[in-house]
């Protein structure tokens, strides 16, 4: 599934990146050898390439940041941690790194992002790298993806202040949804498991991203 027409600008850089990820517990080598795959510096500004393999949340346009590597990789291991997921969505699709990252490894990955301004560039990045089984559109992730529910797996890489239970809707029973929930001050991980009557929930520790909000940008 490696997508064709990939540089292989900067590998070097590339492969310190994946020790240092080594380095902080990440072990599951399916999530390294996607992260070592997907060329970072071409999903920033061409200003801030020469930083794209530091271990930071970097600014992409509109006040908005491409999540830092350990954190794409932490919710990659989470997504992978029982089973493959075929179908997933993504709320947020922001540079679209982390779209790219799971298109390594799954087979249906779906992304909305609200600033359609975000949308165009990043959809561009997934052709030009060949991707061929990322879908993107520009939305309110709050209202999910109705038309491609269900899914195994709903991630969210920006933070709802409260769970919003409503995208549970859009899950396959089983499936999972990862998000970050909280305000600027203070955020928590969570996995909700959507089982035959509710929901059990698992808490994965604190992280920071930014808001999810609501409405779209045109
Ligand atoms: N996954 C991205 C992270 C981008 S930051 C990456 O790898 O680069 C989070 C993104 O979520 C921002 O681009 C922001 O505009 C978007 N966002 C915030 N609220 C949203 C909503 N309700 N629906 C869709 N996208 C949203």
């Amino acid at each position: 599934m490696s997508p064709v027409g990939i540089g292989m600008t900067s590998e070097r850089t590339r492969l310190r990146m994946i020790e240092r990820l080594r380095q902080q517990n990440i072990n599951d080598e399916r999530v390294l050898m996607a992260m070592s795959n997907v060329p970072r510096h071409l999903f920033v500004d061409e200003a801030l390439s020469h930083r794209a393999y530091e271990d930071t949340a970097l600014p992409i346009s509109h006040g908005q940041t491409i999540s830092q590597p350990w954190v794409v990789a932490r919710m990659t291991e989470v997504i992978l941690q029982d089973d493959v997921p075929e179908k997933i969505l993504e709320l947020g699709t922001g540079s679209g790194y982390q779209a790219a990252v799971l298109g390594q490894l799954i087979d249906q990955v779906f992304s909305i992002e609200r600033i359609d301004k975000l949308t165009k560039p990043a959809r561009r990045r997934f052709i030009n790298m060949g991707y061929r089984n990322i879908r993107c559109k520009t939305g309110d992730g709050f209202e999910g993806w109705a038309s491609e529910a269900p899914f195994d797996v709903i991630i969210c890489t920006a933070a709802p202040e409260k769970i919003p239970y409503s995208l549970l809707d859009q899950l396959k029973e089983g499936g999972k949804m990862i998000l970050p929930v909280g305000d600027k001050d203070k955020q928590e991980l969570i996995a909700l498991i959507k089982g035959e009557d509710g929901f059990s929930q698992e808490k994965l520790g604190e992280v920071f991203f930014v808001p999810l909000l609501e409405g779209v940008v045109r």
